[in-house]
């Protein structure tokens, strides 16, 4: 390791000056994050957030690519999965800042644009695009996953600028969509050929460091009935009966699947890393018709290393043999299963890198050595497994504290995006190696 490599050879005088950095600018930054919560970037509505964002890394004097979400490579690149048309729009964009050179390494500063719905929003107790911030937290649909981390990734780069520092490494900062959907927008990324020495990406994962993630299945769930009038209910098979029924089964294979769970590394204390998800559910066409057809959407999880062919295929094997052993699906068509979305194996971080010891060090003194860095898994799908499983770089996921994120009232802790602010700017210039 030479001298430039850990945050702990900087000295004490040069973190307090990069900490300042990130203090002063800390009101520009919340303003920032709070411009990109008031983007609806639904998605298939991110180009407007973009825009924003294109706009204040060119004013800064990055290099910018800013490219498409690249649906010729689905079905073609192992990195990308199915998805509907209206899912192959959008475009991604990568600044980039080019390193001093001298020896130092490159670093990929990742995050994503495009946030989930927001649900019922008048059980928002402010609306959920009108950003507010109420003791000491900014609520608001993507506040904490993962508009924060946005913000955080640009205004260290900023501090370090203002603090006199410059990076012997070249610096990249993504600014991604389709995560929510399918990660065909970090997919397209890696295809584009960008690659560098380590990877962070800050979701909100409370201050702590990914060390394993799930894999992933997005499926479609087509049931069909019998359709028939109520008064000879005897003729007919509805769908919806039918579609519960499947449910409950589908309920006992996950919880062989979670079972599995006590024989893994890191998932052993997660009570349930499979989170069987029926997401949307839509079925029938007449009041008062038995219904013909009923439609599910949802998603699994599995564990890393899991092959996501032989989870889909467990998957499809129990709709099939519901409808072989239960009587009630008799005469029925069957069932149909379509993967609609990311269908992606999980990653480990393994203990020891260079780069963990270097986020470790950073968190410390971003925290002027309060307590160490922890790390946990992670039972969801994260943009940076494409990066790890099928770029094989090393890939850190660290960000601050958010709550109830996906769901109703989603909100960020300023202070903790401070303090994460500061430990990527330390970071970063332990990682890419500093001039003064
Ligand atoms: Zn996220």
């Amino acid at each position: 390791m030479g001298p430039h490599e850990r945050p702990s050879s900087l000295s004490p005088e040069l973190v307090r000056r990069i900490c300042a950095a990130v203090d002063e600018r800390f009101d520009e930054q919340v303003a920032f994050l709070s411009d990109l919560v008031r983007h609806v970037s639904l998605r298939g509505r991110e180009e407007a957030v973009q825009d924003m964002v294109e706009g204040s890394l060119r004013a800064r004097g990055y290099d910018i690519d800013r490219f498409p979400v690249d649906g010729a490579l689905v079905g073609i690149h192992p990195a990308f999965s199915w998805a509907a048309e209206e899912h192959l729009r959008g475009t991604n964009i990568v600044a980039t800042m080019k390193g001093r050179g001298g020896g130092g390494r490159s670093l990929a500063l990742n995050a994503h644009v495009d946030v989930v719905p927001a649900g019922v929003e008048d059980r928002w107790s402010s609306p959920p695009f009108e950003p507010v911030v109420r003791d000491g937290w900014m609520h608001g649909r993507g506040s904490a996953d993962m508009k924060a981390g946005l913000s955080a990734n640009v205004f260290a780069l900023d501090a370090l600028q203002a603090a006199g520092v410059s990076l012997r490494g070249d610096v990249q900062v993504h600014s991604v969509v389709e995560e929510e959907t399918t990660g065909n927008g970090a997919a397209s990324v890696l295809a584009r050929g960008y690659r560098a020495d380590a990877f962070l990406c800050p979701e909100p994962t409370d201050e702590r460091l990914v060390r394993a993630n799930s894999g992933i299945a997005k499926f479609a769930l087509e049931v069909s009935g019998i359709p028939t009038h109520p008064q000879e209910p005897g003729k007919g098979r509805s769908a919806i009966d039918l579609a519960v029924r499947l449910m409950a089964r589908l309920r006992e294979l996950e919880a062989r699947w979670i079972a599995e769970r006590l024989d893994k590394p890191h998932f052993a204390a997660i009570p349930n890393p499979v989170s069987l998800t029926f997401g949307t559910i839509s079925g029938g066409e007449w009041q008062a018709s038995v219904a013909s057809a009923c439609r599910i959407k949802g998603r699994i999880g599995f564990y890393p290393g899991d092959d996501p062919r032989r989870r889909t295929r467990e998957f499809e094997d129990c709709v099939a043999s519901t409808t072989g052993d239960d009587p009630a699906f008799a005469g029925a068509p069957s069932p149909t299963v379509h993967w609609n979305g990311s269908v992606h194996a999980g990653y480990e971080l393994e203990p020891g890198t260079a780069a963990e010891a270097v986020l470790s060090s950073a968190h410390a003194a971003a925290r002027e050595g309060a307590d160490g860095l922890r790390s946990s898994p992670m039972p969801c799908y994260l943009d940076a497994a494409v990066f790890a499983v099928h770029g094989g770089m090393t890939t850190l996921v660290y960000g601050p504290v958010g709550e109830r994120i996906h769901g109703i009232d989603e909100r960020v802790d300023l202070a903790s995006l401070r303090r994460v602010t500061k430990t990527i700017a330390l970071f970063a210039a332990g990682w890419c190696g500093i001039d003064v």
